[in-house]
């Protein structure tokens, strides 16, 4: 977690409480000592994850920040964008019930992140959704 004030990564949780299913922490820089509030995401939801081969896997909220912060690489989508759309995803999966096919998971991160970064709705695209072929690709790339 970096400072907002002087972007020192270095930050101790001098408060912390649970509103709404987000962890609102209040932070202190070690550096500058300016004191900020952050919010972070639960613990995971209880979910199983179908892949295309049926193998199942429990839902990893880690490995889906990954893809998104990796299909948002240098492109300007902050840290809050980000967490905002793993918390509407995850939404969108609890109603899924207790499994879910690991394209539904990418169709979801796909509509976010077409709503926030063509770029990195493209990125993310072309990695999960399995483009059979270029034509597939650049069709994508049409509808954009
Ligand atoms: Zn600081």
């Amino acid at each position: 977690m970096r400072c907002p004030y002087c972007k020192h990564d270095e930050t101790k949780v001098v408060d912390k409480r649970d509103v709404e299913g987000k962890a609102k922490r209040r932070r202190e820089c070690l550096k500058c000592e300016k004191r900020f509030n952050t919010q972070e995401l639960l613990e995971e939801i209880d979910l199983t994850v179908v892949k295309k081969d049926g193998r199942r896997e429990d839902f990893d909220q880690d490995k889906l920040k990954r893809g998104i912060v990796i299909a948002c690489q240098k492109r300007p989508v902050s840290t809050e964008t980000i967490e905002r759309m793993i918390a509407t995803i995850q939404d969108k999966l609890r109603k899924e019930g207790k499994e879910v096919q690991s394209q539904i998971v990418g169709s979801f991160v796909s509509k976010e992140l077409k709503k926030v970064d063509d770029v990195a709705y493209i990125r993310f695209a072309s990695v999960y959704k399995d483009f059979s072929d270029a034509a597939d690709f650049k069709r994508e790339l049409q509808q954009l």
